[in-house]
Parts: C-alpha cells; structure tokens; sequence
C-alpha cells in the first residue's frame, strides 16, 4: 500500500503537481530504519535527477554580524537573553567580499549574506552594489534579513540582489517573539517583487509534528519558493531549546525525500543543511557551506562551519554522480 503511495507521489512531481497535506503527512510517517523508506529516498532521488537535470549547487553563506539580537528566538545563539554573544564582530566590506571571490572562485552558485533581524537595508543594499561590481561571475545573490515591503524588495533587486532567503519559521510566534503575519507580509512582499524566494522548513526538531513540517513546506510553496528543503535545528547549549536533540540524518534525509516527491514545479532545488550523504541520496541538490556569524554555534566561525568547506561540498555531490 504505502510502496503504491509512494510510486503515485513521484508519478504527480513528474506530472507537475504537488501533493496535499495529507499526501505528505503519510509519507513522512514511514519509519525512516525500514525498506520502505530505502524506497522512497530511492524513488525521490531517480526523480530529483530527472528535475534538475542531475544538476547540484552549492550554497555560501557569510554571516555578517556577530551580534546579539533582541528577537530572542528560542533556538537562535544570537538571542540577547541567552548571553552567548561576549565580543560582537561585524563583519567588514572588505572582509565580505574576500568571502565572496573565494566562494565565486569555487564554483559556488548561492551567495548568501545573512545578518540578525535589524541590520540596515542601506548597507545591504551597498555590499550588494560593491560585490557586483568587485567579483564577477554567473552567482546568485541572495539576502536572509529582517522584515522588507515592496520598495525595499524593488531596491535590492537593483542593487544586484537576485532573491531573498524568507521563512515562517517552525512555531513562528511560540519558539520566536514574532508575529506570523509580519513574516508573512514579507513572504507576500518578495513573491510580488522580481526577487526570488528561498524558504527552508526550519528549524526541524525532534519537537515538530509531520503536520507542522507539512504545513511549512506548502506554505513556502505557496509563495513561490523556487528553493525549499530542510534545515535541522542544531542544540545549542545555553539556548531554551539547546537540550533537545538533533534529530538523525536518517530521518532528515526522509524529510528530504518527501518534499522532493512534493515539490511540483514551483521548488527546483531541495537543500539540506546540515548536509549528509543520505540526504544527497535522497533528492537534495543543494548543500550550504558557511562562516562568520552562525545562529547555529555560541562561537564565531573564521573558518568553515563543522569544517564542512567547499572542497568536501563538491566531493559530496561528485562521488554521488552529480554536475556541480
Ligand atoms: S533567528 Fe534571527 S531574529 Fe531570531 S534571534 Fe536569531 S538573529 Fe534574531
């Protein structure tokens, strides 16, 4: 019954549609340590090939500023309340864009400037003008920031900006001081300007139903989102949510094979992060290398995050035969 299930959801990716709530709640309660399980990472990554035509990307993310912010999101570093911000550092222009030509040179395609929730547009939307204009290349950039309404939307975009990293996160307004219609304005914002809209399922926890985790990814669906995926919630100690477990990269790699049998035609590309062979086997074909400030780690990142680089992201999707 559920391998028939299973075999019809890949069916409807391949004939352009996505499947309902109750479509994607059945499959992500398949055990994830089962056959059938092995069979529909199997089927989602057979139909991930065929979309994206065997193609994967890489992802660079930069985060700008180290800083503690007032927002106090229950699974965030960055939270003022949790006292894990001692020294801030904000990142330089300078600094950012030997980030970026080093990210440009390695064949990374999704140049991500992310920064905490009250950064000033003004001086995003002048690293964006630099950065165009000092790195050349065929990248994207995308900007993962605060609120932003059409104006501003329409501004980056003329700076070089060509999408906006935007989520209703998991338990928006419960694990966050946020309210869902804010982040929604602004979702509605990015669909109706010329930017396009990356939107994860985030952050996913041990704490999330299969409800939920539907409910997130239709909702990036319905805004357009043209990259989706999952993106776990790491336990950071001193935060509330820091003692609760990571979920395993078995059960990630499920979620990421349902959404990539959910996805229709609206999401291309299915990210993970943090990566995992699994989940490359599965139907992702994005994976994000980063550095700098890290709402996933009490500790600045000079380096690379886990040491994850872009030499091991590129050795990950080249041993598992895709074309970067
Ligand atoms: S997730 Fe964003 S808004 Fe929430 S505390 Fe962290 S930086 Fe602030």
């Amino acid at each position: 019954m559920i391998y028939a299930k299973i075999d019809n959801a890949a069916q409807k990716l391949l004939s352009g549609s996505v499947l309902s709530k109750n479509e994607i709640v059945e499959l992500l309660q398949i055990n994830s340590h089962t056959d059938e399980c092995t069979y529909l990472r199997k089927k989602a990554d057979e139909c991930g090939r065929i979309i994206t035509g065997n193609r994967a990307y890489l992802w660079g993310a930069v985060g700008v500023d180290y800083a503690a912010c007032p927002l106090n999101c229950d699974f965030c570093s960055f939270g003022a309340d949790w006292g894990l911000v001692k020294a801030e550092k904000i990142y330089t222009l300078p600094e950012i864009i030997t980030q970026v030509r080093e990210y440009v040179a390695n064949q990374v395609h999704f140049i991500v400037l992310r920064t905490t929730q009250y950064y000033p547009h003004e001086m995003l939307i002048n690293f964006a003008q630099a950065i165009r204009g000092e790195v050349p290349g065929n990248y994207e950039l995308i900007i993962n920031t605060g609120e932003f309404d059409g104006k501003a939307a329409d501004r980056l975009r003329r700076s070089g900006v060509n999408g906006i990293y935007h989520a209703v996160r998991l338990r928006e307004g419960i694990d966050t001081r946020f309210n869902v219609e804010d982040r929604l304005k602004t979702l509605s914002s990015a669909k109706h300007s010329s930017l396009n809209l990356i939107h994860l399922v985030e952050p996913v926890g041990a704490e999330h139903s299969y409800g939920e985790i539907a409910d997130r990814f239709l909702c990036a669906v319905e805004y357009g989102a043209y990259i989706s995926g999952i993106m776990a919630r790491i336990p950071v100690k001193g935060t509330p949510l820091g003692n609760i477990p990571q979920l395993s990269d078995g059960e990630i790699a499920k979620m990421i094979a349902v959404l990539r049998l959910a996805s229709g035609t609206t999401v291309r590309h299915i990210c993970v992060h943090p990566a995992s062979e699994l989940a490359v086997q599965s139907g992702a074909n994005v994976v994000v290398v980063e550095t700098g400030a890290i709402p996933r780690d009490a500790e600045i990142t000079p380096g690379k995050w886990l040491n994850f680089d872009v030499h091991s992201a590129k050795k990950l999707f080249e041993d598992n035969g895709f074309v970067l």
